[in-house]
């Protein structure tokens, strides 16, 4: 008994010296301060590993609430992009509208805590979270009912910005989870902020005893980067999340009059990533200003302009989606 409690304590010291050494824990992206502690690639032949990962799979009080609330909703995909404004929350959005606009039921948790958009986009963004007897109620979006859930529903004004550090970023995602009343749903989709970040360990960890399908990848065609959407792929599959597909936006600019397409930032990089990693590619999206300007006004492209190329883009994304997830 003393023998292990000393070796605890060995490791114990360890893993706070490696703590100690933020340098050292930045450079190899400790996950210390994360579910996925103990359990990452990088913690193979950390000396704090197994102390890591006793503590982590010791007892998370919320992961039984977490666990009742996601069995209920039958498909979690996570949307995902290697860095921002490449237009990760448009592909959410207009991805849930298109499920909803097929009877589906569908929730969009956005846990880009660090750029709430969602809430304007999906025209909730004046209604307020209610806190009931069951939990948070998400929002409903005039969009087919969307059930919406956003850090910046909390925030007191649009302009607010949320400074938090990793455990209290995580601790916010985790209520999102377990406190909101998603009820059953057919798909809840994750809208994450850019990158490989605390938010992605988060969410995957909690989902870890019920199914993620998986994550969308978007990316641009631009071939600086391209590497950015090989990076996020890596991330995906080290974490053990299967990448449904990879999705290029901003891929050539649609003349709203005349609907040519234009390719200013060259077009198809995604698709020979696709090719070269054997992921499926899900759509290929052209800029369009339509686009931008219904999601300012929380209007729907797909109900505005349905013949338009980006609508018919995301439409065929929803298929491909309820193919590769559905079968
Ligand atoms: P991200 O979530 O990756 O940061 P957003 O979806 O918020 O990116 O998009 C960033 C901005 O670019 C938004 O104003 C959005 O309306 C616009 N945008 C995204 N995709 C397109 C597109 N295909 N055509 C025109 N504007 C777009």
């Amino acid at each position: 008994m003393e023998a292990s409690q000393g070796t605890d304590a060995s490791m114990e010291e360890n893993r706070t010296a490696s703590k100690g050494d933020t340098t050292t824990a930045q450079a190899v992206g400790c996950p210390s301060d994360t579910g996925m502690a103990g359990r990452a690639e990088v913690c193979q032949g950390c000396p704090g590993r197994e102390l890591c990962s006793r503590l982590v799979g010791s007892a998370d009080p919320d992961q039984p609430a977490i666990d009742i609330r996601m069995n209920a909703c039958r498909r979690k995909i996570m949307v995902v992009s290697g860095k921002g404004g490449v237009g990760k929350s448009s592909v959410a959005v207009n991805l849930a509208i298109s499920l909803a606009a097929k009877g589906l039921k569908v929730g969009l948790c956005d846990l880009d805590i660090c750029g709430p958009s969602i809430p304007t986009m999906l025209k909730v963004q004046d209604q307020s979270v209610v806190n009931t007897q069951y939990g948070w109620t998400p929002l409903k979006s005039p969009h087919g009912g969307i059930k919406v859930m956003s850090i910046g529903l909390l925030l007191d004004n649009s302009s607010s910005a949320v400074v938090w550090r990793g455990p209290r970023k995580s601790e916010i995602i985790k209520r999102f989870l377990k406190d909101t009343f998603w009820g059953r749903l057919d798909y809840l989709l994750f809208d994450t902020p850019p990158g490989t970040s605390d938010e992605h360990l988060t969410v995957v960890s909690a989902l870890k005893s019920v199914h993620l399908d998986g994550a969308i990848v978007v990316g641009t065609p631009q071939r600086m980067a391209l590497d950015t959407v090989r990076k996020e792929v890596t991330f995906c599959r080290k974490m053990g999340v299967r990448v449904l597909g990879l999705v290029e936006n901003l891929s050539g600019f649609a003349c709203p009059c005349c609907e040519e397409v234009t390719a200013l930032f060259g077009s198809g990089g995604v698709h020979r990533l696709a090719e070269e990693t054997a992921i499926p590619m899900l759509a290929t999206i052209p800029i369009d200003t339509r686009l931008s300007s219904c999601e300012e006004d929380g209007s729907s492209i797909q109900q505005e302009h349905p013949t338009c190329g980006a609508a018919v883009a995301f439409d065929s994304l929803r298929k491909c989606v309820q193919d590769i997830v559905e079968t």
